[in-house]
């Protein structure tokens, strides 16, 4: 595990802290005054900040309310003043307390980025701004989630949870000597706190199992954010604003996998939905074609699942799964090759949830599956898709089921701990 800096080691260190722990006016203070204890102890501090509370989410309903299909562009200039507010308190809190501070958006940080609103990814990052606010020996604030498009020069955002993947890659950027994230729980435990309460903390784990927890849903850290860390080699500790413990460091671990546990982890993901096509003619190329179509839309699949009927002979049931923010789009796309494909109807499901485990052991142990898939069984939980990488092994459930069949593998793999994970803030929104 890194050290935390020693007494007279200056280092760059960028910190970022999420919506919870910027809520109100008061948390604003209580993270100004860590900011100041690190610049304090005699580092560089460069820091990334989330919107307040529930803002980004409160923002979309009120553009919903003033328009039924808001323009991506005018979106992303709405969304991005939460964290331009927040940027801006927080500098004004950490003046107060007689240090100087200096708020950055994202387009002024040297955030570059692709022109996909609301889900742009960052390009490069020219920190000049940053480095000479650095040299005055100020703190610098920058704004979260948000970046400027190289082509279009609009101000885009970066994806829902984003500003994990700004720190990290300012980061990289900065060449920092590590990321500190913190959020409302201390660090990243063995599944969700706030379904499990005897999820277990884990001290440390790699990029690998990291990346695979992220992309299951585990949103303690955004998947980019996780990606950029691994790809720079970025040591990130995740940890609460709300106490002192130590967090976990998500770094390069040693190949010994002997020691650990056999599934680090349960993820859990409710973002997605299933789309069913029903009467798929049983022939070659047909499948092909159903996915050309998905992917011509420019649409992530997950999961798939293709049923020969029995009663019907020559046709076939094929679904799969997909945000559920791409279910209209994906269901328009399939309708308009419906008679060059040749199906029946396509329905869709927003009822339903993932619940994944993940461990590097299961490369080198037989049983995972029959393990967990019992463990649903014994809890009477209907397994509807699956879906498996070397590491991970996923399952599609009704949606009422994801939290019983959470803690049902949980326990199964002995992961239950005895003391109750701490949950300090925040909606669960
Ligand atoms: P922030 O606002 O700080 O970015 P998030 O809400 O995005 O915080 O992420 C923190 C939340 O992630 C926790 O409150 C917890 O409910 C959730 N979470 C999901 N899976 C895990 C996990 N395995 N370990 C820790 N937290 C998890
Ligand atoms: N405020 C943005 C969101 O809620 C980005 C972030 O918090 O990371 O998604
Ligand atoms: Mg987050």
């Amino acid at each position: 595990m890194i050290e935390r800096a020693k007494q007279g080691v200056k280092l760059r260190i960028v910190q970022k802290f999420g919506g919870s722990s910027v809520a109100d006016a008061e948390s604003i203070k209580r993270v100004a005054r860590r900011v100041v204890n690190t610049k304090q102890e005699g580092h560089e501090v460069v820091v990334v900040i989330s919107a307040m509370g529930d803002t980004t989410d409160e923002l979309t309903d009120l553009a919903l309310q003033v328009s039924k299909d808001p323009r991506p562009r005018e979106l992303d200039m709405l969304l991005t003043a939460g964290e331009r507010m927040s940027a801006a308190l927080l500098a004004m809190a950490i003046n107060d307390l007689g240090f100087d501070a200096r708020s950055f958006t994202g387009s002024q940080a040297g955030v570059i980025t692709t022109e996909a609103h609301g889900d742009a990814r960052i390009i490069d990052i020219t920190p000049g701004r940053i480095t000479s606010a650095l040299e005055d020996e100020d703190i610098v604030i920058v704004a979260g989630f948000q970046g400027v498009s190289q082509t279009t020069k609009d101000v885009t955002t970066l994806g829902r949870g984003a500003s994990d993947t700004t720190a990290v890659a300012l980061a990289a950027a900065l060449k920092a000597h590590h990321c500190e994230i913190y959020t409302d729980v201390d660090g990243v435990f063995t599944a969700d706190p706030r379904i499990v309460p005897g999820a277990r903390h884990i001290p440390e784990i790699g990029y690998e199992e990291m990346l695979e927890m992220a992309a299951s849903g585990a949103k303690v850290l955004h998947l980019r954010c996780v990606e950029y860390a691994r790809r720079e080699r970025v040591p990130v500790h995740v940890r609460s604003s709300f106490s002192d413990k130590p967090g976990t460091w998500v770094m390069d671990q040693k190949e010994d996998h002997m020691e650990k546990p056999l599934i680090s982890a349960v993820a859990h993901d409710r973002s997605e939905a299933k789309i069913t096509i029903v009467g798929v003619p049983d022939t070659v190329g047909s499948a092909a074609a159903i996915f050309d179509t998905i992917a011509e839309a420019d649409i992530n699949i997950d999961m798939i699942v293709q049923n020969v009927s029995t009663d019907r002979p020559g046709v076939t049931d094929i679904s799969f799964t997909c945000p559920q923010a791409n279910v209209a789009q994906a269901v328009e796309a399939l309708e308009e090759a419906k008679e060059k494909i040749g199906f029946t109807k396509v329905v869709s499901n927003e009822e339903i949830g993932k619940v994944s485990v993940i461990g590097v052991g299961m490369r080198t142990h037989p049983g995972v599956t029959a393990k967990f898939f019992g463990a649903l069984a014994a809890a009477g939980i209907n397994i509807e898709m699956i879906s498996t990488s070397e590491i991970r092994i996923s399952v599609g459930v009704a949606a009422k089921d994801v939290d019983r069949a959470v803690r049902a593998a949980h326990t199964a793999f002995g992961l239950d701990s005895d003391e109750e994970a701490t949950v300090y803030a925040g909606t669960g929104r």
